[in-house]
């Protein structure tokens, strides 16, 4: 059932169930933070709770209000996302034509602007005038992973939903849930921080290859100048994900080193693990990781830094680590 991924995200389905059940619902939310999937289950929930003529604070899933809604189908819930990279003004004049008109069947019209942060300029104007002057029995939801791109009129006149990153053992959970390796669901969930956006995409074709190509150098970290140089080259353009990869791998070397095989990130590696492990010493490997952290604050920071000489400088002191 698509709700569970909402209701995982505890805050927003309190705050969200508190106000249909009061009846205070407001004319417009913003669903912020990460979980794509956690925010499109909240928005149908929304819409379902609010047209519902079975439920009481819950959707009843049987209605045809429901049904409509469930099959993106009803009249009076309609949404939009970036086709490409925006949203331009004639697409949100479209979706909000009927705003005027009163609700066709339901009780509440429902208008979803998905990715609201990719809206342009006079589209997110044309969306303030009527967040401004909202028209009854209307409330529109809009969704963002972050709100730095957002006109602060626009998130002014919306009430916040925090949408957070989730315990990695609910995204395992949810992966597992769906067929996924346990394997990998438990890596692609700790290697996002909880981030469900980010877990997905570990866990993608693409995801699962940059494991791959991790797992076969990661030993030639020890190996000297040549191999440093092309590792530091190839990831110049994708530092964070690289680094990302490094922390996680360092961390199992060193739960490895010091006997603990619970809470692996790279499960069924073990045998990777086991060789390389024995060439460093715990020392080296606890240094190892400061230096990764040290390379970490130096890339998010906003200061420009030469990214290819920071991998650089950071793979060669890693290769110091050999015992
Ligand atoms: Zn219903």
């Amino acid at each position: 059932m698509v709700w569970e991924e909402f209701k995982e995200q505890a805050a927003a389905y309190r705050l969200l169930k508190g106000a249909v059940v009061s009846g205070r619902v407001a004319h417009a939310y913003l669903f912020l933070g990460p979980d794509a999937r956690g925010k499109e289950a909240a928005t149908r929930w929304l819409a379902q709770a609010l047209n519902c003529v079975g439920g009481r604070g819950e959707p009843c899933a049987a209605c045809r209000s429901c049904h409509l809604i469930a099959a993106g189908t009803h009249p009076d819930v309609r949404g939009l996302a970036p086709r490409g990279r925006h949203i331009r003004l004639d697409e949100v004049r479209e979706l909000v034509r009927t705003a005027a008109a009163s609700p066709l069947t339901g009780q509440t019209k429902v208008y979803i602007i998905n990715e609201a942060d990719k809206l342009l300029p006079e589209a997110a104007n044309h969306l303030l005038k009527l967040l401004e002057e909202p028209p009854p029995a209307t409330v529109f939801v809009l969704t963002a992973a972050r709100d730095y791109a957002l006109l602060p009129t626009i998130v002014s006149r919306c009430q916040v939903v925090p949408f957070r990153a989730l315990a990695p053992e609910v995204l395992v959970r949810r992966f597992i849930a769906e067929g996924h390796d346990p394997d990998l669901a438990h890596r692609a969930a700790f290697l996002s921080g909880g981030d469900a956006d980010e877990a997905a995409q570990w866990l993608s074709a693409e995801g699962q290859r940059a494991v791959t190509e991790f797992l076969e150098f990661a030993p030639a970290i020890f190996s000297g100048k040549g191999a440093v140089l092309k590792i530091a080259a190839s990831y110049q353009n994708d530092p964070g994900r690289f680094l990302t990869l490094l922390s996680a791998w360092y961390r199992d070397l060193i739960l490895w080193r010091s006997g603990r095989r619970e809470g692996l990130v790279f499960r069924g590696e073990e045998e990777l693990l086991e060789r390389v492990a024995t060439l460093c010493s715990p020392g080296a490997l606890v240094r190892s990781c400061r230096a990764i952290a040290q390379a970490l604050r130096l890339l998010s920071g906003r200061s420009t830094v030469n990214v290819r000489l920071v991998l650089e400088a950071l793979l060669a002191e890693l290769a110091q680590a050999e015992v």
